[in-house]
């Protein structure tokens, strides 16, 4: 429905970054399991979901894979493709769809002040987030929270990814 709007991360990264101005205003009323996350929960599930087919992880990264949600990889990978896309770009598991990589990749070079974010490594994905408000969640802090021995070696050394900065 409004999936043609990530075609243009630019304009996008630029309404992530006001969305963020103004709900971490509200950062004191906007706990985990307060009155307000239901209704958090709904705007994420109803917006993200149209323009970016959300799958409601709870620990959005999308200004860090050109606004591209990760979560739409067959195999919800977080930190680049798989070893099997296939040589003119397109998914594996589903040929019918362009890696969700390579898109992300080409998106985030047209992303000024995110892109660079690209090459960040990702932790693991906490599934006890799933349903829950990543905007709170990020508020919070706990979507940065990673599981007991992980470590992170450099935050900006995931791949030699060359960005125009
Ligand atoms: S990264 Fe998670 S919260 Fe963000 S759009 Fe994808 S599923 Fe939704």
């Amino acid at each position: 429905m409004l999936r043609f709007l990530q075609n243009y991360p630019k304009g996008l990264e630029k309404v992530y970054d006001a969305v963020y101005r103004v709900i971490r205003l509200f950062r004191r009323w906007l706990q985990p399991n307060s009155r307000l996350e239901p209704v958090m929960i709904w705007g994420e599930s109803v917006g993200k979901g149209a323009v970016f087919d959300c799958q409601m992880c709870g620990q959005c990264i999308l200004h860090a894979t050109g606004m591209t949600c990760p979560m739409t990889c067959p195999k919800n990978l977080r930190n680049g493709p798989c070893g099997g896309v296939r040589s003119n770009g397109r998914c594996e598991v589903n040929p019918e769809m362009p890696c969700v990589w390579t898109v992300a990749y080409e998106r985030s070079l047209q992303m000024p002040k995110y892109g660079h974010t690209f090459n960040q490594i990702q932790p693991p994905v906490n599934r006890r987030l799933e349903g829950t408000s990543s905007w709170v969640n990020m508020l919070a802090e706990i979507d940065t929270i990673t599981p007991k021995g992980w470590h992170t070696p450099d935050k900006t050394t995931k791949t030699a990814v060359p960005h125009n900065e």
